[in-house]
């Protein structure tokens, strides 16, 4: 049967994130031929953002602008969220399982006395019910999950399902709505990055990671730098961030975050498990490390025994020439 889903948006700096694309595809498989509404919460004009969300399949747009709305805060876009489902009472709802993702679900699910699928890598339709697929004990095992009544809810993993072709011959409406809040608890006045600009690192099709064998601060340079041939982004073991070489909001692992790039290399990294939670889904991994020993090679799909300093200059050297 086909339903009408909405997709939550998720911009930054201005632009779309690719897993709102990815969730518009999930959407697309949740309402089997029923209807895709994208929603963009925003603090200046949208109208670009809902338009390029319809270029990978929603059918159509609301924006929702408010200038609360520059830095999020789970109070605005829950309440201007909620506004919007009241409007439009759809079957199920997707977002990306972003920080936002993260943090704004279930506070709209349990608004909605609805269930939460989080985490979700890929979406089945048995003819009957649609099938959410989500990894469990850190990623270590899968399970299939079924919502059997109320709004199906669910947050898709980044770079798990691949989003709709750009197709910008498609249109669809693109209406504005004014938000009623109230009660505001929380007013962001100033955001202040901590991180080097680049690109973000649960989105990242390619990823080096660096680990304690990094050894320093200065030991990460060759890792930005083959990040950057290879047009990816840095990552780090908790050993790496707990030895001040990184801030943690590269760590990667049971306690930092769960990534799934195309390509992932680690450098000078064991192979905890904590920090194989983190990653062990990507789809190639290629470790570099001195011990041949060392347990990262038993997940690596491709192994370098040697030493990190000798190995990525010869790989940025290679890659360079093609
Ligand atoms: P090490 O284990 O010290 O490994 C360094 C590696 O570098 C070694 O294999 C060595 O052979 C190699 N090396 C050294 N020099 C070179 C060189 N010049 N060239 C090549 N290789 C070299 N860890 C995480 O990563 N993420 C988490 O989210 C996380 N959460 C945790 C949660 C809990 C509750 C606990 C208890 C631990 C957690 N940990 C986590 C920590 C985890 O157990 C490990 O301590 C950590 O992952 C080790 O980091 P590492 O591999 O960088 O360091």
């Amino acid at each position: 049967m086909s339903k009408k889903v909405l997709v939550i948006g998720e911009a930054r700096d201005n632009k779309l994130r690719n897993v709102t694309f990815e969730a518009i595809a999930a959407a697309k498989s949740v309402s089997q031929g029923g209807e895709v509404i994208g929603v963009i919460c925003h603090y200046q004009d949208a109208t670009e953002l809902a338009k390029e969300m319809i270029f990978y399949g929603a059918d159509r747009v609301q924006m929702i602008e408010n200038e609360n709305m520059k830095t999020y805060t789970s109070d605005v876009f829950a309440q201007a969220i909620l506004q919007t489902v009241e409007e439009e009472s759809p079957e199920a709802i997707i977002m990306g399982h972003s920080s936002i993702g993260k943090d704004l679900t279930p506070k709209l699910a349990s608004k909605l006395d609805s269930g939460l699928i989080s985490d979700v890598v890929e979406i089945d339709y048995n003819g009957e019910n649609v099938i959410f697929t989500r990894p469990i004990y850190s990623g270590k095992a899968f399970e299939k999950k079924i919502i059997t009544n109320g709004i199906m809810f669910a947050t898709i993993r980044p770079n798990n399902i691949s989003p709709l072709e750009r197709d910008t011959s498609r249109s669809g409406e693109i209406s504005k709505r004014e938000v009623e809040l109230s009660d505001l608890r929380t007013v962001i006045k100033e955001v202040i990055r901590k991180t080097k600009e680049g690109i973000d690192l649960s989105e990242a099709k390619v990823i080096i990671a660096g680990g304690r064998g990094v050894k320093s601060k200065e030991g990460f340079e060759p890792l930005y730098k083959l990040a950057e041939v290879l047009g990816g982004a840095v990552g780090a073991s908790r050993g790496a961030c707990d030895a001040d070489y990184c801030d943690y909001s590269l760590q990667i692992g049971q306690t930092g975050k769960v990534v799934t790039p195309d390509l992932y290399i680690a450098c000078g990294i064991s192979g905890a498990i904590q920090h194989l939670a983190g990653m062990s889904n990507s789809k190639v991994i290629v470790a570099i490390n001195k011990d041949p020993e060392a347990n990262i090679f038993q997940i690596a799909d491709y192994g370098i025994v040697g030493d990190l300093f000798d190995v990525i200059p010869i790989l940025i050297e290679e890659i360079e020439r093609v």
